[in-house]
C-alpha cells in the first residue's frame, strides 16, 4: 500500500487526486488530507476516504466547523503547522502538493525535509525557493515528481534519452482565452473573460495566469530548477490543442513528446505510481477521430509576462520569489476590477526592478521579500 497525502485536497489538484486514488483502492490509501477553509467538502472527502487525518489549515474556523461532517475514524487538526505534520509524518510515503500559491511553500519544505517522494503541483514552491528545495531533496533523499502537466511530460519525454543529451525543452502553452489577440486590444479585458478558459478546467488564480501567460512564465523558472537548464535550453511554442504537454529535444535532433488529453488526472497519476504505469480515470486520445495540433511561436508583445519569465529565470536569485508574490497581489487586484488586465505584468516588472537583490538567498529572505512585494504591489500605482 502506498500511503499518501493530499495537501489541497479540495482544489482542483486535490480533487483529480482523490479520483484517481479512488480507483486505485487496492495499491493507494490516503493518510491525510488538508484544506485552508473548505471544511465541509473537506469532511465528505473523509467520508468517502476514512483518513488517519483532515486539517482544515485555517484556524479561526475551529470554532465553526462542525466535528459530526467528519468521519469518526478521521482526526481533525486546525493550523498550518499540523499540515507541516501530517506532510513529514513517517506514516505517510508520497506527498501530493496541490497548496495554491505561496502557501503551498512551508508544507511542500517540510514533506521534502522529511525525506518523502513529494508530487509537486505546487509550481510557486520552485519558482519561489527553487534551489533550495533542490537542495534539500537532495540532502534528504526526497524524490521530486513534477505534476504540473507540461513538467510530467518532460520528465516522461527525458525518460527515453541521458540527461546529458538533452539539447533543449520545448514547454507548450494553450495560448489561454485570448490568443491571437494584440497587445492593444488586451487593455482593457474584464476578469470574466479571463476566466473562460478554453481547453482546462483550474482554479481562478492559475487561470487569470493562463490568460496573461504568466503561467508560462512561472512553469519556465519552474523547468529551469527542476531539471537544471539554462533559460536559452528553455523554448515556448502555442498548441491550442492541449493535447502534446512539451517536448524534449535530443542533441541528435530528436524530437520526444508526451501527448493526452487535457486532464489533470494523467500527471497526477503518473506521480503516484512513477516509475511504473497502471490503467486508470484519465480520458484517452480517440485515435479514430480526426485530429488536428496547431503549432505557433508566442507573442511577446501581446504577452509581455512571458519576457518576465525568461529574465527572471536568467537572474536567478530572489527574482522569483518577487515575481511569484507581485502575480499573486496584481492578479487578487485585477479580479477585484482594482487594476487592469495589462497592468498585472506591469506592476510584476515595476516592483521586480525596485527590490533588493540578492543572488543567493535564504529562506528567510524570501519570506521576507514575498512579503515586502505583497505590501509594495498592494500599493502600486499604475
Ligand atoms: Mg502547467
Amino acid at each position: 500500500m502506498k500511503r499518501i497525502a493530499v495537501l489541497g485536497s479540495t482544489g482542483s489538484i486535490g480533487t483529480c487526486c482523490l479520483d484517481v486514488i479512488g480507483s486505485h483502492q487496492e495499491t493507494m490509501e490516503v493518510v491525510g488530507v488538508t484544506a485552508h477553509s473548505s471544511w465541509e467538502q473537506l469532511g465528505r472527502q473523509t467520508q468517502s476516504f476514512h483518513p488517519r487525518w483532515a486539517v482544515v489549515g485555517d484556524e479561526s474556523l475551529k470554532a465553526t466547523t462542525a466535528a459530526d461532517a467528519f468521519s469518526p475514524r478521521t482526526e481533525l487538526l486546525f493550523g498550518p503547522a499540523q499540515i507541516e505534520r501530517v506532510a513529514s509524518s513517517p506514516e505517510v510515503d508520497t506527498v501530493i502538493s496541490g497548496i495554491v500559491g505561496a502557501a503551498g511553500l512551508r508544507s511542500t519544505w517540510a514533506a521534502v525535509d522529511a525525506g518523502k517522494t513529494v508530487g509537486i503541483a505546487n509550481k510557486e514552491t520552485l519558482v519561489v525557493a527553487g534551489p533550495l528545495i533542490m537542495e534539500l531533496a537532495q540532502q534528504n533523499n526526497a524524490t521530486l515528481i513534477p505534476v504540473d502537466s507540461e513538467h510530467s511530460a518532460v520528465f516522461q519525454a527525458m525518460q527515453s534519452g541521458r540527461r546529458e543529451d538533452v539539447k533543449r525543452v520545448v514547454l507548450t502553452a494553450s495560448g489561454g482565452p485570448f490568443r491571437g489577440q494584440t497587445h492593444d486590444s488586451l487593455q482593457d479585458v474584464t476578469p470574466k473573460q479571463a476566466l473562460a478558459h478554453p481547453t482546462w478546467n483550474m482554479g481562478p488564480k492559475i487561470t487569470v495566469d493562463s490568460a496573461t501567460m504568466m503561467n508560462k512564465a512561472l512553469e519556465i523558472i519552474e523547468a529551469k530548477w527542476l531539471f537544471g537548464l539554462e533559460p536559452d535550453e528553455i523554448q515556448v511554442i502555442v498548441h491550442p490543442q492541449s493535447i502534446v504537454h512539451s517536448f524534449v529535444e535530443f542533441v541528435d535532433g530528436s524530437v520526444v513528446a508526451q501527448l493526452s488529453p487535457p486532464d489533470m488526472k494523467l500527471p497526477i497519476q503518473y506521480a503516484l505510481t512513477w516509475p511504473e504505469r497502471t490503467g486508470g480515470p484519465s480520458p484517452k486520445i480517440d485515435w479514430q477521430s480526426t485530429m488536428t495540433l496547431d503549432f505557433e511561436p508566442p507573442d511577446f508583445d501581446a504577452f509581455p509576462a512571458l519576457k518576465l519569465g525568461f529574465d527572471v529565470a536568467s537572474k536567478g536569485g530572489t527574482c522569483g520569489a518577487v515575481l511569484n508574490a507581485a502575480n499573486e497581489i496584481a492578479v487578487e487586484r485585477f479580479l477585484n476590477e482594482d487594476l487592469r488586465f495589462s497592468d498585472i505584468p506591469r506592476a510584476c516588472r515595476a516592483i521586480l526592478e525596485t527590490h533588493d537583490f540578492d543572488p543567493s538567498p535564504s529562506l528567510t529572505d524570501l519570506f521576507r521579500l514575498d512579503s515586502w512585494a505583497r505590501e509594495e504591489t498592494r500599493r502600486w500605482q499604475p
